[in-house]
């Protein structure tokens, strides 16, 4: 999904104007914001930008890898102890599982909708709601 280095924005609106699916606001300092909700990765507001603002979402691998980080970081300081402090690593490893074995089931179904997108993701909503054995494995 694009974002927008705020940085380098102008607030000229013009990627505002163009976003199909209004998912672009000028936020309380006047710059650019993308709702991630709304926005359908259409790539207009990147074409549209003079400032080279709007950029692709693989440059914030690391900005989102180093704010998970500190995250992590930030609650290790509950705890003093080492081993209070190894048993939290091992929580939040089994957190972080949780979240891509999340992301890999939803890649999966997406990716097997292919052919028929509306239909086939609509199966899958009704199979994960019909099948709610929860997936209780520690990973
Ligand atoms: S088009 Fe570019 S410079 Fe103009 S408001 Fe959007 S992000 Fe900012
Ligand atoms: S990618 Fe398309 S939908 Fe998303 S914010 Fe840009 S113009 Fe709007």
């Amino acid at each position: 999904m694009p974002w927008i280095k705020q940085d380098m924005c102008t607030s000229c609106s013009l990627c505002v104007n163009e976003c199909p699916a209004g998912a672009i606001e000028l936020n309380a300092d006047g710059f650019a914001e993308i709702d991630e909700a709304e926005c359908i990765r259409c790539g207009r507001c990147h074409d549209v930008c003079p400032e080279d603002a709007v950029r692709h979402d693989g440059e914030r691998i690391p900005q989102e890898v180093a704010e998970n980080l500190r995250w992590v970081r930030r609650l290790l300081g509950h705890f003093q102890d080492s081993q209070e402090q190894a048993a939290f690593m091992e929580r939040m490893v089994r957190f972080f599982n949780k979240q891509k074995k999340v992301r890999e089931r939803t890649l999966a179904a997406i990716t097997a909708a292919e052919d028929k997108p509306v239909a086939g993701i609509d199966a899958a909503i009704l199979g994960l709601s019909k099948n709610r054995t929860t997936d209780s494995s520690k990973e």
